[in-house]
Order: structure tokens, then C-alpha cells, then sequence
């Protein structure tokens, strides 16, 4: 142990350096602006990466997680309890997929997922059915069978060998993945809108011909939904807006406001495939993050959010459109839909010294996605006079 250190900020000599921090300190949090040690307030675009939908310190969350957190904090998935169940039932409502696991992170929900998946097969006698198919660009997470699914050789480099049986198809290709699927796949996990490769839509028919060659092959669709879903798109979930229903959808980020959950929501005839034993997880499904979940989604729908979020995308959108055409030097059309938006940044500038000057000169929060894009994920509650004033930030910083 070392002695006492000078720190400009909390745990800089002793937290792992696997972060690329900004030099800032946050101290608090309010509706969509955050403040740092020196007072100073910054509109927040990125939202704690796509998860604080109702903004910073939400009073009716706030005042579910006290009011949980003094009544039962842990009770283990050896019991029944309210808040676990109640949001179960909600979420099974609200999706029409009947059966829900709880866990606490979007890796930890497509590792459900794969697992799922594969027992599926082996209950089946299906023992040569194990691969699980995935997209390039896309992003499952950190995890060895969530980095396995992501194609991305900056995320994998140095940790193989990673688990094996996942194979990629190009996003979009139809005829790619026709090729790709036959009886030994036991999945095909896709994002709706892939985020962290720079807000990546999919064509609505390439998830419909997804479905359709699941079906054929007796493979599984789940769609990752951990960061477009919770309302992004301007439905709850993503596949809402896709028109494809899926066999398996994750959900993490936004669905507690802040607090870590994760979930995999599976439709009732694959459910089965996972018996007591099979899978588990020691916080899943705890009481305080699923009243959080619960308080949002009572909230989200008392405040028609998803009409909110179609009407402040589409000027948000516009919004960028026009900065594209007075900076085409800079910027590119926009991408995305709902409140999940991306500016690609030509090259020779950087989307991440953009997001850097950002901040620094105006005090906007915004981040750089893969593929050199600036990516818009605030909270869902932002006003259309805050997202003119974060155009009009992102236009000043940029001079
Ligand atoms: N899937 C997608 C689409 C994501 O965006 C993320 C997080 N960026 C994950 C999975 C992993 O989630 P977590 O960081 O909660 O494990």
C-alpha cells in the first residue's frame, strides 16, 4: 500500500488505468446537466453511455430507490419478491416475450443469451448446434463469450483464445448471412442499431430476412437491444420500431436509470431451455435496481415519452443535417433514429478532439463512437431548447 498521494482527482493513483478518463471530476447530477468539483455545468449528451433516459437524479427515482433500499436490499433468486416479480410481469407486458431473466449488465445479458441458446440445442439432442452467429461492427459487450460475439480486433486483440463457435456475418448483407446459417447455428445475435460502431442502422428487411432464415434453419434471433432499446427509438423496444419480433431480446442501460440490471427477455417456447441450475446470478433481479426499473417505466409512460423522443429526434436530426451542410468539411449526413444519433466526422479531423473541444469550450458532453462519428445518446427527457442549445455549443466549439 502506498502512502498518502496528491490526487487532482477521486482515485486517480489507484484506479485501473483501462479508462481514457477526462480530466474532470463529477460531483452531481440533475435532470440533463451534470456538475463537476469547480461548480461548473456541463448539458450532458451522453447520458452515462445511453443509460440516464429520465436524467440525472430523477425524484421518482430517487425516491423508489430509497424507499426500496429501507425495505429489502438483497433476499437472493432463492425467493419470490415484489419488486422482481412485478417488474417481470411489466416487462413481459410491455414486450409480449413471456419468460425474464435478470442480471446486472448488458454482457452478462447476452451471455444468458448464447447460453440459452445452446442449451436449446443440446436439450433438443441438437449436439451439433452451437454456433452462434453475429455482425461485424457490432458491440455484446466485454465478456469472453460477449467479446467472442463482437467483431472488432481492437476489443479482442490479446485476450484469445476467446471461446470458439462464433462466426461473423457483414451488417445488412442478406445474402451473406443466407449463406452463413445452416443447422449447426444456434443464434444470430444483431443490434438493431449498432451503437458503438458510430449508430449503424439495420434495413428493417435484413431483420425481417433474419427471422425468416432463423425460422428455416431452427436458430434463435436475439437482438442485443442494450443500448437502442428502453425507448431510444421512440418505443420501448428497438423491434418495436423494426416490426420483427425476436425470439430473445437484451436489455441493460436505461431500463433502471442508473442502476445496474440487466435483462434477457425470451419468448415462452424457448424458455425452457434453461431449468434450475442452469444458469444464475447472485444480484440479478435485486430489489432496489428493478424498483428503479419499475419507477421508470411508470414514469416513461405517464410522460408519453415515446411520442417525446420521435418529435425531439426528428429536430435534433435537422439539426445536425444543417450543421453537416454548413460544415461539410467537417461532417457528414447524420445517422440513426429516435435519440440514438451520429455525426460522422471527416477525415483528417478526429470525432474524438471535437468532443474534446466540446467540453472544454462549451461545456457539452458528447462522445466519439467507432468510425470516427460523434454519437448523441442523451437523456430522453432533453427539451428542444436544450438541444438548440447543444447545436449551437457544438457549432461555437468548433471554431
Ligand atoms: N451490447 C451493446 C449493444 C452495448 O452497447 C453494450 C455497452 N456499450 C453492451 C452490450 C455491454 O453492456 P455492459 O457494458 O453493460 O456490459
Amino acid at each position: 500500500m502506498t502512502g498518502a498521494v496528491h490526487e487532482q482527482f477521486a482515485g486517480e493513483a489507484h484506479l485501473l488505468q483501462n479508462y481514457a478518463r477526462a480530466p474532470i471530476e463529477i460531483v452531481r447530477g440533475e435532470g440533463c446537466e451534470l456538475i463537476d468539483a469547480q461548480g461548473n455545468r456541463y448539458l450532458d449528451l451522453v447520458a452515462g453511455i445511453a443509460v440516464c433516459a429520465l436524467g440525472h437524479a430523477h425524484p421518482a427515482i430517487t425516491e423508489a430507490i430509497a424507499k426500496q433500499a429501507a425495505t429489502l436490499v438483497q433476499a437472493s433468486n432463492l425467493f419470490y419478491h415484489e419488486p422482481a416479480g412485478s417488474l417481470a410481469n411489466e416487462l413481459a407486458r410491455l414486450s409480449g416475450l413471456e419468460r425474464v431473466f435478470f442480471c446486472n449488465s448488458g454482457s452478462e445479458a447476452n451471455e444468458a443469451a448464447f447460453k440459452l441458446a445452446r442449451k436449446r440445442a443440446y436439450r433438443k439432442g441438437e449436439s451439433n448446434r452451437f454456433r452462434i452467429l453475429a455482425c461485424e461492427g457490432g458491440f455484446h459487450g466485454r465478456t469472453f463469450g460477449a467479446l467472442a460475439a463482437t467483431a472488432n480486433a481492437h476489443y479482442q486483440e490479446g485476450f484469445g483464445p476467446l471461446p470458439g463457435g462464433f462466426d461473423h456475418v457483414p451488417f445488412n448483407d442478406i445474402a451473406a448471412l443466407e449463406r452463413a446459417i445452416d443447422d449447426t447455428v444456434a443464434a444470430f445475435v444483431v443490434e438493431p442499431v449498432q451503437g458503438e460502431s458510430g449508430i449503424q442502422a439495420a434495413d428493417p428487411a435484413f431483420l425481417a430476412a433474419a427471422r425468416d432464415l432463423c425460422d428455416r434453419h431452427g436458430a434463435l434471433l436475439i437482438f442485443d437491444e442494450i443500448q437502442c432499446g428502453m425507448g431510444r427509438m421512440g418505443t420501448l423496444f428497438a423491434f418495436q420500431t423494426f416490426g420483427v419480433r425476436p425470439d430473445v431480446v437484451t436489455i441493460a442501460k436505461a431500463l433502471a436509470n442508473g442502476l445496474p440490471i440487466g435483462v434477457m427477455l425470451v419468448d415462452a417456447a424457448a424458455s425452457g431451455a434453461l431449468q434450475p441450475g442452469d444458469h444464475g446470478s447472485t444480484f440479478g433481479g435485486s430489489p432496489v435496481p428493478c424498483a428503479a426499473a419499475l419507477a421508470h417505466l411508470r414514469v416513461r409512460a405517464e410522460l408519453d415519452l415515446d411520442a417525446h423522443v420521435l418529435a425531439v429526434g426528428a429536430v435534433f436530426r435537422e439539426g445536425l443535417h444543417a450543421l453537416h451542410e454548413r460544415r461539410p468539411d467537417l461532417f457528414d449526413p447524420p445517422r440513426g433514429r429516435g435519440l440514438m444519433l451520429g455525426l460522422p466526422v471527416r477525415e483528417p479531423h478526429s470525432a474524438k478532439a471535437i468532443a474534446d473541444g466540446a467540453r472544454t469550450r462549451e461545456r457539452l458532453l458528447i462522445n466519439a463512437a467507432g468510425n470516427n462519428t460523434l454519437r448523441f445518446v442523451p437523456p430522453l427527457v432533453i427539451s428542444p431548447a436544450q438541444i438548440s442549445d447543444a447545436l449551437q455549443r457544438l457549432e461555437r466549439s468548433l471554431t
